[in-house]
């Protein structure tokens, strides 16, 4: 199937398009991108003039920041295309209703991509904690922006979510392995004084059996990179690292399945995988649960003010 890329930034090189063509399921047939190109493929300046001039592309992925998304993502729908979205599905969540709504009226597929769920060791860990009783969840999610977002303006401004950029993906993952939903009761939000999102946020969350489940986030940490969610259950503990690439029982380290390659290498071609089997069934994939527990932070959130951030 035809698919046109959309936003050629750092994703869509480092992931995207590696994915594409590696995928018996995709041919990369345009790409559209304000200031570059993707060699060998015909690429335009703007999105309506390839929605006009390639009616043969029925599926566009859309690889740019969450703010610019909705009016891209509604104008493929209109023009009867359906639509792949970078995680956060948009920059808010009526936006992502709206959305779905338009899918659903034009019988097109759908689809919020949560890359981090597809990390090789999280459907591993799904499944040994169901039917666990949970009783304490930890998540550290601390890692250095300027190593990871270097120059990167559209996080700091209001829709980037600062460290909720990352933070959704732990996120993405908490929802998808815990066995009953959380929902947020406490946030403490620490925003740089010269910037409009959070650099580290400190959460708090409802577990409907009682368990103790908190998480922090957080921009500043320099040297070794934390992504870990530590559980604690009636059956023993587990843990996830590496944002969900290893996984440990009972401080017993877990082999990664070989039919899983490379631990996090996977994450996107299953994302196509799953986004050509959408198309072929006219499949709607939309779930929003991480995005409403960020949603629901920035609108409980106690605001820090915290010393300016420079990059
Ligand atoms: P990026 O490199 O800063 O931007 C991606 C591209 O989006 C830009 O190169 C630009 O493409 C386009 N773009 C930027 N601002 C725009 C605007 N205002 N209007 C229209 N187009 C705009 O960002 P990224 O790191 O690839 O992240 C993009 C999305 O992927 C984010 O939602 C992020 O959370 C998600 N993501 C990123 C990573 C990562 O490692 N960076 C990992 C997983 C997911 P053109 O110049 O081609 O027009």
């Amino acid at each position: 199937m035809k698919i046109a890329l959309v936003g050629i930034g750092k994703i869509a090189r480092d992931q995207h398009i590696p994915a594409v063509a590696a995928s018996p399921d995709w041919e990369l047939a345009a790409a559209v991108s304000r200031h570059g190109a993707v060699d060998g493929v015909e690429t335009f300046a703007d999105l309506a003039t390839m929605l006009a001039a390639r009616p043969d592309i029925p599926v566009v992925s859309l690889c740019l920041p969450p703010v610019p998304r909705f009016a891209y993502a509604a104008a493929a729908l209109a023009a009867g295309r359906h639509v792949m979205l970078e995680k956060p599905p948009g920059a808010t969540l009526s936006e992502c209703h709206a959305l779905t709504a338009m899918a659903r009226a034009r019988g097109l597929s759908l689809f919020a991509t949560w890359h981090s769920r597809e990390a090789a060791q999280v459907a591993p860990a799904k499944a040994w904690l169901a039917g666990k009783a949970i009783r304490r969840v930890t998540v550290n999610w601390k890692e250095d922006v300027r190593r990871w977002h270097p120059g990167q303006d559209w996080i700091w401004q209001p829709g980037g979510l600062g460290v909720f950029d990352p933070g959704i993906n732990a996120l993405s993952i908490l929802t998808e392995i815990l066995p009953d939903p959380v929902h947020l009761t406490r946030a403490r939000l620490a925003f740089p004084a010269n910037r409009q999102t959070p650099i580290a946020a400190d959460l708090a969350f409802v577990h409907p059996g009682g368990a103790d489940v908190s998480a922090v986030f957080d921009w500043r940490q320099e040297g070794d990179q934390t992504w870990t969610i530590d559980i604690a259950t009636d059956e023993g503990a587990l843990l996830l690292a590496d944002g969900g690439a290893r996984l440990s029982i009972d401080g017993a380290e877990q082999p990664v399945a070989a039919a899983e390659g490379a631990p996090l290498g996977g994450e996107y071609p299953r994302l196509y995988a799953r986004m050509a089997a959408l198309v072929a069934s006219g499949g709607i994939d939309m779930d929003l649960a991480p995005m409403t527990l960020v949603a629901d932070a920035f609108t409980l959130g106690e605001r820090i003010v915290t010393d300016p951030f420079h990059d």
